[in-house]
């Protein structure tokens, strides 16, 4: 530990270096250091530990959360478009047939 004199604060190059921060490798002085969980850490690597990944995969999710929304409602919306399509492509002649004059809906609610 006697190379820890002659190195300075990462953050303040007139102090003296007292640990060296695992995280990021860089040496800190008294103040910027602090002990979390037996561990010295400096304050932004402390800061990152505590919250991990707080920002970013939060914003990502969301995108990711709005683009899969918007990817199910175009689906939706698609498969009902074809459906329309489908169901207008159809002979007029279906949309008058027994399919719609058999009633089998009554029949089953009837029991
Ligand atoms: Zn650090
Ligand atoms: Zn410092």
């Amino acid at each position: 530990m006697q190379e820890l004199s002659n190195l300075r604060c990462f953050r303040h190059g007139v102090r003296e270096a007292v640990a060296r921060c695992p995280e990021c490798g860089r040496y800190f002085c008294r103040e910027c250091i602090t002990e979390h969980e037996d561990r010295v850490l400096c304050a932004p690597c402390l800061r990152k530990l505590l919250r991990p990944s707080s920002v970013r995969p939060f914003r990502l999710g969301g995108l990711i959360r709005i683009i899969q929304f918007s990817l199910g409602v175009m689906i939706l919306w698609l498969s009902f478009y074809y459906l329309g399509q489908a169901l207008l492509s159809l002979p007029a002649s279906f949309h008058e047939g027994t399919v719609w004059q058999s009633g089998w809906w009554e029949a089953n609610e009837s029991e």
